[in-house]
């Protein structure tokens, strides 16, 4: 059996740790596609969250506490950087971390695309899953907010052309401006009036090699329990990917990150107020739309509080969602399966 699952960070790296354990018991193969939205430059270096969350986690050096970042973690280089006044402050970015932003800056500056890179990366940690980026191409969740003097810290200027592009390709003006996300999510944890996301370089952007493969051959896809907001839609937004999951012959079957009306952790209801979803497993479902209605969704798991939930034209189960440990993942795995 092959299993793809479309994921973010944290939350999608819990459950691929499900998803890993219950492919050793049946023997399948499991590839991960993983968002870049979140993706960034500091400092000189690329940085990916998500990717490393996932690739962290599978590999057993993610910080459990934190939820991101490395076990043993040690921050010299960020307290370095804080005497120089260099910006952001607000991005941690830790030793050990910053040595695996390193090998993938030299390799990418080096010519090799982001899934080679990835790749190599993961010959240290052994994930048991392959990963893949989305994307190979340039592709950045920026978040609309109303216009303040004090956003787009000068350190961000990387990303500030882009900005730019996206205030000329999107024709928002007066009043308005545009961050990158990260500054959106951790420097001003999603608190500013926000009026929309922009998943720049989207349109342009084609699925990184074996992406679109992977899908066509799988026999189930999985969308973790991430946010849908800015860690799933940010996949489907290069065309090639959500063409590969709509029309593939796989069944494609959701986790809601929704339990019981509010995001078991982190605040996927502050992204989903943004785009005018009620923060339900209901309003998620819908949302990610049925198949048969040009969406993406065969079947849809939400948690046992949720059992009455109704999308349209998809399947409705309910089973325990908590990921409390790998064996409650393993269970939620399972019967996402099943249902397909
Ligand atoms: P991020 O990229 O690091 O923000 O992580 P993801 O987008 O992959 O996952 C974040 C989402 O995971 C949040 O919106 C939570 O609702 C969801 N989540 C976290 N823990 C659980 C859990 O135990 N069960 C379920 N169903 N969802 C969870
Ligand atoms: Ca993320």
């Amino acid at each position: 059996m092959r299993i793809v699952v479309l994921t973010g960070g944290i939350g999608g790296a819990r459950f691929l740790l499900g998803v890993r354990a219950y492919a050793q018991e049946v023997g399948a193969e499991v590839t991960a596609v993983v968002n870049v939205g979140d993706d960034l430059r500091l400092h000189g270096l690329r940085v990916c969250p998500d990717l490393d969350s996932v690739m962290y986690t599978l590999g057993g050096g993610a910080d459990p506490e934190r939820g991101w970042g490395r076990t043993g973690e040690t921050w010299t280089v960020k307290d370095e950087l804080a005497a120089y006044g260099a910006e952001p402050g607000w991005f941690g970015l830790g030793d050990k971390d910053l040595a695996t932003h390193l090998v993938r800056t030299t390799m990418l500056d080096a010519g090799y695309p982001l899934h080679q890179v990835t790749e190599a990366l993961a010959t240290r940690w052994q994930p048991g899953v392959r990963l893949l980026p989305a994307t190979n191409d340039r592709l950045e969740t920026h978040v609309i907010v109303s216009a303040r003097s004090e956003l787009a810290s000068p350190a961000v200027t990387n990303n500030a052309a882009v900005t730019n592009d996206a205030a000329v390709t999107n024709g928002f003006g007066g009043g308005q401006q545009a961050i990158h996300f990260q500054e959106w999510w951790v420097r001003h944890r999603a608190q500013l009036p926000t009026h929309r996301f922009v998943f720049v370089g989207a349109e342009a952007a084609k699925p990184a090699p074996g992406v679109a493969e992977a899908i066509a051959e799988a026999d189930v896809v999985l969308i973790a329990p991430s946010n849908p907001v800015v860690s799933i839609t940010p996949i489907l937004a290069v065309a090639g990917v959500r063409e590969a999951v709509t029309t593939g012959p796989a069944p494609v079957v959701g986790v809601s990150p929704i339990i019981g009306g509010a995001p078991v952790r982190g605040m996927a209801d502050r992204c989903l107020a943004v785009v005018g979803v009620e923060c339900s497993a209901a309003g998620v479902g819908q949302l990610y739309g049925a198949r048969t209605a040009g969406g993406l969704l065969d079947g849809w798991l939400v948690a046992e509080e949720d059992a009455q939930t109704v999308v349209p034209q998809v399947t409705v189960r309910a089973a325990p969602l908590r990921m409390t440990d790998e064996a409650a993942t393993v269970a939620m795995v399972r019967a996402a399966v099943e249902m397909a």
